[in-house]
């Protein structure tokens, strides 16, 4: 069996990495990718110049922290919200489970001449992550490996993934966007907030991925994450779970 990425040989000496379908620093526990499919440098490529770049974009870090999640050193996202006119910091210990305000000096006495009727959280604002090359690089990787588990579930033989693969210029393409980038373009995505959604309240599930079928001619792939919600545009031949959501 060869990486689907990088087509070199896998032995058990460079299958030795867990790969996350998304990052643990999003909360997600639940999507894995099966092992022995690809091989650890591009495991270890994917989390430097896919999900990094992501997960440092500044909305990303801010939800990450309304979410409450630690990264994987276990370092919560600390939370800047507005008070007396100051961007300052919460901090959210795990051991008191509290928040703790970062006042400045300047900000305390502020605080104690004029105290403040109210505190907001800084506004969710998506705009940076639409028409993103980043964005679009990371959903096309988030994609391709969990079609990669739809696959291995599929084919017994893991010789048979890859010649599927490679046999549909559009999956070939998609996954040599993700390993090796593109200097001229990046697929369509689109980018919806959910407007109900508060900082601080979150329901059990944090992450969702899986195919909608919209009408007979569209399907696409979609990660609803936090209150953000991707769609990942482009026709799959022989979708093989259309109606799995
Ligand atoms: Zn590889």
């Amino acid at each position: 069996m060869y990486c689907v990425y990088c087509n070199c040989l896998l032995t058990n000496d460079n299958t030795k990495s867990v790969e996350h379908i998304i990052p643990e620093s999003l909360g997600n526990k639940e999507y894995i990718l099966a092992r022995g499919l690809i091989c650890d440098k591009c495991n270890n490529y994917f989390a430097r110049e896919i999900e990094k770049p992501f997960l440092e974009k500044d909305i990303i870090k801010l939800l990450r922290g309304y979410e409450i999640l630690p990264n994987k050193r276990n370092k919560f996202q600390n939370v800047s919200i507005m008070i007396c006119g100051e961007n300052t910091l919460l901090e959210y210990d795990k051991k008191s489970n509290a928040f703790y305000l970062g006042l400045t000096s300047n900000g305390i006495q502020k605080f104690i001449n004029h105290p403040p009727k109210s505190v907001f959280t800084l506004k969710i604002d998506i705009t940076t992550l639409k028409q993103s090359y980043s964005v679009s690089r990371f959903l096309c990787k988030v994609f391709t490996e969990y079609f990669l588990n739809i696959l291995n579930r599929k084919y017994k033989r893991k010789g048979c993934i890859l010649r599927a693969i490679n046999n549909d210029k559009q999956l070939r393409d998609i996954f040599d966007f993700v390993r090796f980038g593109s200097q001229k373009q990046f697929y369509e995505y689109e980018v919806l907030q959910d407007h109900n959604w508060l900082p601080f309240q979150r329901d059990s599930i944090i992450a969702k991925i899986g195919f909608i079928q919209r009408d007979a001619d569209v399907s696409y792939f979609l990660l609803k994450w936090s209150c953000v919600e991707f769609r990942l545009f482009f026709k799959i031949e022989n979708n093989p779970n259309p109606a799995n959501t």
